[in-house]
């Protein structure tokens, strides 16, 4: 089953059952200063769920657009290790404002995967929440799913991805517990179900998330029973494509199967199972759905995280021996698997296309110096790269912390972190002495999570990258 019908079966089986179609929103969240970009179907619902908003409906469902690429959900680092996880992605979801609840909610689920797309049920795991006997039940004798197979979660035990099966839009405010629908690829793929010490694996794949709003937390901590509970459901369009054609990997499904030859063409690469193109693959769509919903790369905000995936997939160019433009090619390509779902695509190819290009030729310039650099820093077998240098590629050579970081642990090296703050200081310190730098803000890296406290622009200059 082809995406197209994978989208279009979802919006009619919920409309079927009284939900309104409701557009993707973009990918910048309109009203929403405590969100960069949209990461859920639910994020144009918010202020819905939180009463402050009322539509002509109380059933919706939608296919949204997502990007996780940093804040809270950030998969950026998945990309290229992880079977199942994109920057930018497609999320099925349904959605009751003070409607129906937990019961009907899980039945839409289980008929629509299992009548619809004919999933085979005894592949198919529920989680709940620890203490979600309601939700337990439904599972267990309304839709029979064996007890081996229905997984009580607790909260975040800190694993990696480690199951969370409760959900909190914020400190306060709507939340509740969730049940999420997981796939067994089967006993040939590493990776235990979920719940378990190797549920870190790709054999057992999360495809749906539902999510029960039904408390709502004050600021003291105290949960109190909302008076009409809703609902948020969210199911990832890729994962459910690789279960449905039969795939083990989202990087197989036709779109990206096509995207991935796309990227083999333009950087000359023969392996087409090489990892460096299912990266490109995966930063083409977003770097290109980004810029038709508005966004330029830049140097801070989502022009800098849009930057850097642009220049993640430059650098996988790079790594494949492309040194030359190529990035902006596939912008047609990508109008080819997705401008019929999405018709602003092919109207706005030309205009993304020069901006990619504009920036493949700028940061062309310097990647290949900054390799050479990054390369001799290296060379003496050194477990860990020293701030300093992180610091000058970053500041000299236009490479964001987290492309260095990504380059050193394909080879199992560490990036001083620390360092580079130190030396991001020492710059700092030295701008203001001499009085020629206006400060504006600068970039903290803490981890796994980049975040904004500030970006120091090189005034006279600009060569800030
Ligand atoms: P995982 O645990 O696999 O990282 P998640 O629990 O973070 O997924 P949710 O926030 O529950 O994901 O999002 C709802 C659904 O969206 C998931 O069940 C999955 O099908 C899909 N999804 C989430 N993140 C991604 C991603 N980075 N790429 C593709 N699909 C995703
Ligand atoms: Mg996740
Ligand atoms: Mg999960
Ligand atoms: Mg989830």
């Amino acid at each position: 089953m082809k995406s197209a019908e994978i989208r279009e079966k979802f919006l009619s089986f919920f409309k079927a059952k009284g939900h309104t179609v409701v557009r993707s929103s973009p990918l910048v969240p309109a009203n929403d200063p405590t969100l960069m970009l949209t990461n859920a179907g639910m994020v144009q619902f918010k202020d819905v769920f939180l009463g402050l908003d009322k539509r002509p409906y109380t059933r919706a469902t939608s296919v949204q657009r997502c990007v996780r690429a940093g804040g809270k959900h950030n998969d950026l680092e998945n990309v290229g290790y992880t079977a199942r996880h994109h920057t930018f992605f497609e999320m099925l979801g349904n959605f009751s404002f003070g409607d129906y609840f937990k019961r009907d909610a899980i039945h839409f689920a289980w008929d629509l995967l299992t009548t619809v797309y004919k999933l085979p049920p005894e592949k198919l795991w529920a989680t709940v929440y620890q203490e979600d006997d309601e939700a337990y039940d439904i599972w267990a004798n309304e839709i029979g799913l064996p007890k081996e197979r229905i997984v009580r979660i607790g909260d975040n035990k800190g694993a990696r991805y480690a199951s969370d099966n409760f959900w909190q839009m914020a400190d306060t405010g709507p939340c509740g517990p969730c049940s999420e629908i997981f796939y067994d690829h089967g006993p040939e793929i590493a990776g235990g179900p979920p719940g378990s010490p190797d549920e870190d694996g790709d054999r057992y794949i999360e495809i749906w998330n539902l999510v029960f709003m039904q408390f709502n937390r004050d600021e003291q901590g105290n949960m109190t029973p909302l008076p009409s509970p809703c609902v948020d459901t969210g199911m990832g369009l890729e994962r459910l494509a690789a279960v449905l054609q039969h795939v083990h990997s989202n990087y197989e499904i036709d779109l990206f199967q096509n995207l991935i030859r796309a990227a083999a063409r333009e950087t000359g690469t023969a392996d087409l199972t090489n990892n460096s193109l299912k990266v490109i693959a995966d930063h083409i769509r977003a770097s290109t759905f980004m810029i038709v919903d508005g966004l330029i790369p830049g140097s801070d905000g989502h022009g800098y995280v849009l930057r850097r995936i642009i220049r993640r997939a430059l650098r996988h160019g790079y790594k494949l021996g492309q040194t030359r433009p190529f990035f902006y090619k596939l912008v047609e390509d990508l109008v080819k698997e997705m401008g019929a779902a999405y018709p602003e695509l092919a109207e706005s190819a030309g205009y993304v296309q020069r901006i990619l290009r504009h920036e493949e030729e700028r940061f062309g310039e310097t990647l290949d110096n900054g390799m050479k650099i990054l390369e001799s820093a290296l060379a003496d077998g050194t477990k860990v790269l020293n701030g300093e240098t992180a610091f000058t590629l970053y500041d000299t050579y236009g490479f964001p912390l987290d492309l260095t970081a990504d380059i050193c642990r394909e080879r199992g090296i560490t990036v001083d972190e620390q360092g580079f703050d130190v030396a991001m200081e020492k710059q700092k310190a030295t701008a203001r002495a001499s009085g020629k730098f206006k400060m504006a803000a600068m970039l903290e890296y803490n981890g796994e999570k980049t975040r904004f406290v500030g970006y120091e622009r090189l005034e006279e200059t600009g060569t800030v990258v």
